[in-house]
């Protein structure tokens, strides 16, 4: 089949909310992706931060295709040993003591927003996020999104979320009153252009938590999994939330999401008050926990960092190179962005188009910033061929 096609068909069945390239994929593998017509794209999104060993990384083509041939579901009515063993491996790595299983990122944090108000006292409810913040789709994730762009169409939003401009402690205290029961914030973020948080400024949250009796979310759905360079971002803060959110990187591209958190927040989800008849499936279970035996073994994430800080320097280059078009790179690990000046960022969308052409695949974050999230096994190699893509590219302009 043809691209041409693949959209053609796509199109004439598939809801139209999403704005979508014109092709068709057929295979991947590593950070190669083949289209329909054989072209191979060096995968420098990999699913929006997902695919973390690449495509179909044998460790869990293997895992998945052995679980599928044992158990695929059981429901939450019953243990099974993949959902254990891997809640085993996330508190074993982590701050937390208990994990609770569901297919997506918004599951994820719909479950820590639900926890948060059933393990809050009384009259206590409301919830506050950041400007910029991405926390999902469904209704109560989308009112924790603090981009009223997103809300527009869907109102009215349901109550109980309040937004704060980014980086200022004083509006996050202001902020807060007698209902306010939590603070969600992704460590650094993703959608909203690759934008991470100042290190005192996540501490003086936490600070702000523990005097007002808060919990502390942290959204690790697009940085958790070693995306930023270690396990968890939230480990570079110096700092330990209450509940953390996951999804993307977890599976290697199996639908999954959790939430971590601590046994006395956790015992707030009592019997019927929470569940997802998928969470915890075994297939996804089974691939996440190969993909966490890949990453926590032989030096892995030492060598991804090598990788990064590789990865980081070049893109910094080429910030420096293209003043007109580009003002800085910022992120962490491989979670990175070359911010646009006001020039760039009216190609920004034209600059990620003709990247495709070249075969290479990023994205425009947020109308903000390049974004670049190459599956955690990229090579320099692969890191080089693409900054002297980016490089033709710019030069183009
Ligand atoms: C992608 C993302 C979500 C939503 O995840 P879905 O699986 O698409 O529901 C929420 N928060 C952050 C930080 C994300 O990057």
């Amino acid at each position: 089949m043809s691209n041409k096609s693949a959209v053609d068909r796509g199109n004439k069945v598939l809801v139209g909310n999403y704005g979508r390239y014109p092709i068709g994929f057929v295979k991947g593998s590593g950070c190669t992706l083949t289209d329909e017509e054989g072209r191979e794209y060096k995968d420098f999104l990999a699913g929006i931060a997902v695919c973390a060993l690449g495509h179909c990384h044998p460790a869990v083509t293997e895992a998945i295709a052995e679980q599928a041939g044992r158990l695929i579901h059981t429901s939450n009515l019953y243990y099974t040993e993949p959902a254990t063993k891997l809640a085993e491996l996330l508190v074993e790595n982590s701050f937390g003591d208990k994990v609770f299983f569901c297919n997506s990122g918004a599951e994820a944090n719909e479950a820590a927003l639900k926890l948060a108000r059933i393990h809050a006292p009384e009259g206590k409810y409301s919830v506050i996020s950041l400007s910029g913040s991405f926390h999902g789709r469904t209704m109560a994730t989308l009112a924790a999104t603090g981009q009223p762009k997103f809300h527009e169409d869907f109102k009215p939003m349901p109550t109980g979320y309040n937004y704060v401009d980014f980086g200022d402690i004083e509006k996050i205290e202001a902020a807060i009153d007698d209902t306010t029961c939590a603070i969600i914030c992704e460590p650094l973020q993703g959608e909203g252009g690759v934008r991470p948080l100042d290190k005192g400024y996540v501490q003086a949250i936490r600070k702000l938590c523990d005097e007002k009796g808060l919990l502390l979310i942290f959204d690790e759905i697009q940085t958790g999994i070693a995306r930023t360079g270690t396990l968890f971002a939230y480990e570079q803060f110096g700092v330990e939330p209450d509940i953390i959110s996951l999804a993307k990187g977890l599976g290697s591209g199996m639908p999954i999401g959790a939430i971590i958190t601590r046994d006395n927040v956790a015992a707030s989800l009592v019997p019927g008050t929470h569940g997802s008849t998928f969470g915890g499936n075994p297939v996804s279970c089974a691939a996440a926990l190969a993909t966490l035996d890949v990453i926590l073994n032989n030096n892995f994430i030492p060598q991804m960092n090598d990788v990064a800080d590789y990865f980081t320097a070049e893109l910094e280059k080429v910030a420096t190179e293209y003043p007109k078009l580009l003002s800085k790179g910022r992120g962490m690990g491989l979670l990175r962005g070359i911010v646009a000046t006001e020039e760039g960022a009216t190609v920004g969308a034209d600059i990620v188009n003709k990247m495709l052409e070249k075969g290479y695949l990023i994205n425009f974050a947020g109308g903000v910033a390049l974004r670049f999230a190459p599956p955690l096994i990229v090579t320099k190699a692969e890191c080089d061929e693409l900054i002297i893509a980016l490089r033709e590219v710019l030069a183009s302009y």
